[in-house]
């Protein structure tokens, strides 16, 4: 039997990209896979119907109707608890599941033996570059972050000169130079500000300077597992907040994007320090949903406290819907690859390292003994 592959549209609130574009669709539809399509699941990314119907989906008018025929479901956002309790048994769901957020709904696709696969569980190994969600998506959340900050402050970014005099160049701070800062850093020097960044991780350095910043050094190598950072002692705390201090008081807009797996985001400025800014800059906070790396960030909120502005958005990718849904829709063609055979079919196991580590739910089990043990702990 052919396999059917469904896309819903997205219902999460503000939520406008899409799990497949029409070019990947016209990809399954050659290698000899069923797509079915919600009516407008991509309109709000300027992906229309007709593209999907052309690149021979079929469109499906009901939502239910898509999300209860089976097979392989993909998703951007998780389904909500209700949406989970509709999936039939035996289908297969592959999607940013938000294991630690989405308890409830990760319970229903327990008990309704659906397999699901949790996208931000992938290794980042090599191999799985090509599906890595997490970095496409911080990708976008870079290059929008710096976008928000340019449109905040009451400067340009670039240094001009004129007949009407000259303009010095904005300041940009980057904390955390992972994927999402360095799009930031390049981003800032496109726009001609003046960039500084910081990371623990010593091996940052290198990139940082070769997109034309300058990188903040401490004498710490916070370097952790798998090219994460590990969290820093009390005193190793204290050197980075007197050397962050210093250049946050300098700057027209920071930007911070440090996370570290698992965890609470590190905290890097502190009310006291927020306030040595000159009002009219801005804060754009990346880590807002894990907590914040600025104390005056309030996720999806806008602060402003004498003149300075802090920014907590909680899905930018979502702000660059058309390019943000071909990255992601990209990812999955990739994932696709390992989780569909060569005849069309699911493959027997998913022994493959890749599709084990993500694998969420399985069998009636949540596999991902993180969010099982937050599930026991509810129950
Ligand atoms: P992330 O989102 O977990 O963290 C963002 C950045 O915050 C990281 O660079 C981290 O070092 C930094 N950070 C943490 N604590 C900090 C602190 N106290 N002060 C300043 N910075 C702090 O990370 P990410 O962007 O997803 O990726 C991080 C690393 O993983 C990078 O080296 C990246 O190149 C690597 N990576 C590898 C692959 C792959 O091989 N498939 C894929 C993606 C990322």
């Amino acid at each position: 039997m052919v396999l059917r592959v469904a896309v819903p549209k997205e219902t999460a609130r503000g939520e406008r990209r899409v799990a497949l574009t029409p070019e990947v669709v016209q990809k399954l539809t050659k290698d000899g896979l069923s797509v079915v399509v919600e009516a407008d699941a991509g309109a709000a990314a300027f992906y229309p119907d007709e593209l999907y119907r052309n690149a021979g989906a079929t469109i499906e008018l009901n939502a239910n109707a898509v999300v209860s025929g089976g097979g392989l479901v993909l998703k951007v956002q998780p389904p909500s608890p209700s949406e989970a309790s509709l999936l039939a048994p035996g289908t297969i769901l592959v999607g940013l599941l938000a294991p630690s957020r989405s308890l409830e709904t990760i319970a229903r696709l327990r008990d309704g033996n659906v397999t699901a696969f949790a996208l931000e569980l992938l290794p980042r190994i090599t191999r799985a570059q090509s599906m890595d969600v997490l970095s496409s998506q911080a990708t976008v959340a870079g290059y929008r972050a710096v976008l928000l900050a340019a449109e905040q402050i009451p400067k340009f970014l670039p240094m001009l000169t004129t007949a009407a005099g000259t303009i010095r160049p904005a300041k940009v701070l980057i904390l955390g130079a992972g994927v999402a800062g360095l799009m930031a850093i390049a981003t800032a020097r496109r726009l001609g500000a003046v960039v500084e960044a910081y990371d623990v991780r010593r091996a940052a350095g290198e990139q940082v300077r070769s997109l034309g910043a300058k990188f903040l050094e401490l004498a710490i190598n916070a370097e952790g597992q798998g090219g994460y950072a590990r969290e820093l002692t009390p005193e190793e705390k204290a050197q980075e907040s007197a050397m962050v201090g210093a250049a946050v008081g300098q700057a027209d807009a920071v930007i911070t994007t440090a996370n570290i797996p698992g965890r609470k985001a590190p905290r890097l400025i502190s009310r006291e320090i927020a306030l040595t800014m000159r009002p009219g800059s801005v804060v754009v906070d990346l880590a807002a949903e894990s907590g914040g790396n600025c104390e005056l960030t309030r996720p999806g909120e806008t602060v402003v406290e004498k003149g300075i502005t802090f920014l907590g958005p909680t899905n930018l990718p979502s702000e660059v819907p058309f390019h943000a849904s071909a990255m992601y829709a990209k990812n999955l063609q990739a994932f696709l690859g390992l989780l569909v055979g060569k005849n069309g079919e699911v493959v027997p196991s998913f022994d493959d390292e890749v599709l084990a580590a993500s694998l969420l739910v399985a069998g009636g089990e949540v596999k991902h003994a993180p969010t099982r043990d937050a599930l026991g702990a509810k129950s």
